[in-house]
């Protein structure tokens, strides 16, 4: 088993409040975090169903199809990427994900905004057998039962002094497994990284404990969304800790809890510990849009 240390964040000294981060993100450099963890009993099942090929779902800069896309090519699977956004066809070069992907070997196939929310409807996974023969399928983020007993490894022995496990949300997935893990005397507060209602349903369908918590107030506007203040945190935080922090995911978890430990959410002497799930591939995506709009971007390495 992978155990991977956690790292001192930031203490607030007058509540003597202490954050520890773990560092998902250094399982591996293209695989990192959560989403090795949700692939990892996937792959062993397509390799138990003897599947010589795996199908995802994802949009333009995933870390998920990147994952994939790399799992695929370590583990011996040929990967097919069915990629939200049929106006990317001929945008590969400006996008470092599609192009990792297919550096990997994943083909790549576009989907109209309207198709992609078919993606989970037999009649459109059908047609996917049609054209691409027989696959094991990856749900988009990877989420689906054999995510969740991947995510329920993330926590181990040692973190049982937490007080708080913080994380942030797409899925739904990883929050889940981490509930599942986590001791009855902790809480977890989930992150959403978008807008929407529909995740605490999510979550319900796959666990049945009850001590955790949604804050859905940092989602900065939406998935996919940042501002100059995130920014700043992300690269003020990266300068102080040298831990970096990617934009879409854990920098707005991690903006969230130092947030709220300002608005005196925490009980004073409270033990936190951020959940790292990676996502530091998107960066450099997310660095030519802020550079095509003149912003401020993000310096994630010395
Ligand atoms: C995908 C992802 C998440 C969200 O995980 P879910 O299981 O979909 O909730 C969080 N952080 C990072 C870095 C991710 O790539």
């Amino acid at each position: 088993m992978i155990n991977i240390e956690n790292q001192f964040f930031f203490k607030d000294e007058a509540q003597n409040i202490e954050v520890f981060i773990k560092r998902e993100d250094l399982i591996h450099p293209f695989i990192s975090g959560n989403k090795f963890r949700k692939l990892k009993y996937n792959l062993l099942q397509a390799k138990k169903e003897k599947q010589a090929a795996l199908l995802t779902f994802g949009g333009a800069f995933s870390n998920h199809i990147a994952a994939a896309a790399y799992a695929g090519h370590e583990y011996g699977f040929k990967t097919i990427g069915v990629i939200r956004g049929d106006e990317l066809f001929n945008k590969i070069n400006e996008n470092p994900t599609l192009q990792f992907a297919q550096k990997c070997g994943m083909q790549l196939e576009f989907v109209s905004r309207e198709d992609y929310r078919l993606k989970t409807e037999t009649h459109f996974i059908e047609k996917l057998h049609q054209k691409w023969g027989d696959f094991y399928l990856v749900p988009e983020g990877g989420t689906n039962t054999f995510a969740i007993k991947g995510c329920e490894e993330i926590l181990l022995d040692g973190d049982s002094k937490f007080d708080y496990i913080c994380c942030a949300v797409g899925t739904g997935g990883t929050i889940s497994g981490i509930i599942n893990s986590a001791l009855s005397h902790q809480k977890v507060l989930g992150f959403p990284a978008l807008k929407g209602d529909f995740l605490k349903d999510e979550i319900q369908k796959f666990t049945t404990q009850e001590h955790w918590e949604l804050i859905t107030e940092y989602h900065f506007g939406g998935y996919g969304k940042v501002d100059s203040t995130l920014i700043s945190f992300i690269n003020t935080s990266f300068a102080t800790n040298k831990i970096p922090l990617d934009p879409i995911y854990t920098g707005k978890m991690a903006f969230g809890v130092i947030d709220l430990i300002q608005k005196k959410y925490f009980p004073k002497n409270a033990k936190i510990l951020m959940i790292h799930t990676g996502g530091l591939q998107g960066i450099q995506g997310m660095n030519i849009k802020l550079k095509n709009k003149n912003l401020q971007t993000i310096v994630y390495n010395d």
